[in-house]
């Protein structure tokens, strides 16, 4: 065994705000926590999770201005350092959730010996949007191009926007944005929607809400903000401009959990299953965060959930005379 892979309390893999906020937690029960942040492979994929892909964050309480998504996150991660969090930048390759104490690998996963060893673990490895694979959608990501009403809707008061998907996402969010936008119009593949029943009737019902349908997007135009999109009829081949200046991406998402297969248990669409709080089906190891939340997927839940992975850890290591 390596000379850093003494037994920690706690390890945290995953540093959004839910990751971060059970690193304050733990670290102010002085368990010491080590949290492996991850490491930067692109833009869409960095530590801090989804808010590092946010310009104006406006919902977050206790920034009555706003505050924009990558110093929200500096604060977190300030915050988590102040309080002795160790934090290491680097990507989990594997885990051993056998028993207490659990494997982490970082860097090479083949190695027989973990990099470290936990008597808990806290998983809040978040999720992704999906997107759709376009070159500028980098560029103009928190610039007129989102992949969440209730963080971004507000801004949209009045413009003529777009909402990319088909399934009960895209309904959801379509109907959210009437409240602030002129037009929303839904860019859909097919020619009917995914959505569930009530989902359809209602975007149907909604004056505000225009359809494409048989509709793939091909661009998104603008250079420092969206000012249009191109359609490319799926059944004709004809490409149309259709002028917005605001692009909700709503095609799904996808829970970063392969580290965790066979090991945890996990839902079809591979989210992760927690119980009574934030406990997994293995004793010791704690799940906070967009990983194991596909409902309510916002800043602040994931900081909730954070509080209780480390407040659950907390009781379970006395519990377990740790
Ligand atoms: P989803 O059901 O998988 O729907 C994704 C939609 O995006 C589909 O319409 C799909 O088109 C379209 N799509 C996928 N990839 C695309 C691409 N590359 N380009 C263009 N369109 C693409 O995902 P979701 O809407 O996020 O829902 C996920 C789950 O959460 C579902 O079980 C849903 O019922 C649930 N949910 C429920 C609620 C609610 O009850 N209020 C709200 C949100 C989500 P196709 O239809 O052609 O495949």
């Amino acid at each position: 065994m390596s000379e850093n892979s003494s037994i920690r309390n706690v390890i945290i893999i995953g540093s959004g705000p839910a990751g971060l906020t059970s690193a304050i937690y733990t670290a102010r029960a002085n368990l010491e926590p080590l949290l492996i942040e991850g490491e930067p492979s692109s833009t869409s994929d960095q530590p801090g999770g989804q808010l590092m892909l946010t310009t104006e964050v406006e919902n977050f309480p206790g920034w009555p201005d706003g505050i924009m998504g990558p110093e929200l996150m500096s604060r977190f991660r300030e915050q988590a350092l102040r309080f002795g969090t160790d934090i290491e930048t680097a990507k989990v390759s594997r885990v051993d959730l056998s028993a207490s104490p659990f494997g982490v690998w970082v860097g090479d996963p083949t190695t027989p010996e973990p990099t470290y060893r936990a008597k808990a673990v806290i998983v809040s490895t978040g999720a992704q949007s999906l997107m759709l694979g376009l070159p500028e959608e980098s560029r103009l990501l928190g610039h007129g191009l989102s992949t969440c009403a209730t963080c971004d809707g507000f801004f949209f008061r009045d413009h003529d926007i777009a909402v990319v998907g088909g399934g009960d996402s895209a309904a959801e969010e379509a109907l959210f944005l009437t409240k602030f936008a002129r037009t929303v119009t839904l860019v859909h593949r097919r020619d009917e929607l995914r959505a569930s029943k009530i989902m359809r009737d209602r975007v149907m019902a909604n004056e505000k809400i225009r359809f494409a349908w048989n509709s793939t997007v091909s661009a998104i135009h603008g250079d420092t903000t969206v000012e249009g999109m191109t359609l490319t009829d799926t059944i004709t081949g004809e490409q149309r401009r259709l002028d917005v200046t605001g692009v909700f991406v709503a095609i799904g998402h996808r829970p970063n959990t392969d580290l965790f297969v066979g090991q945890l248990d996990l839902e079809e669409s591979g989210y992760l299953i927690t119980h009574s709080g934030s406990l997994t089906n293995v004793d010791g190891v704690f799940a906070c965060g967009d990983v194991q939340d596909h409902v309510y997927r916002q800043a602040i839940t994931a900081a909730g959930s954070g509080c209780m992975a480390a407040i659950d850890a907390e009781r379970w290591l006395e519990a377990n005379g740790h």
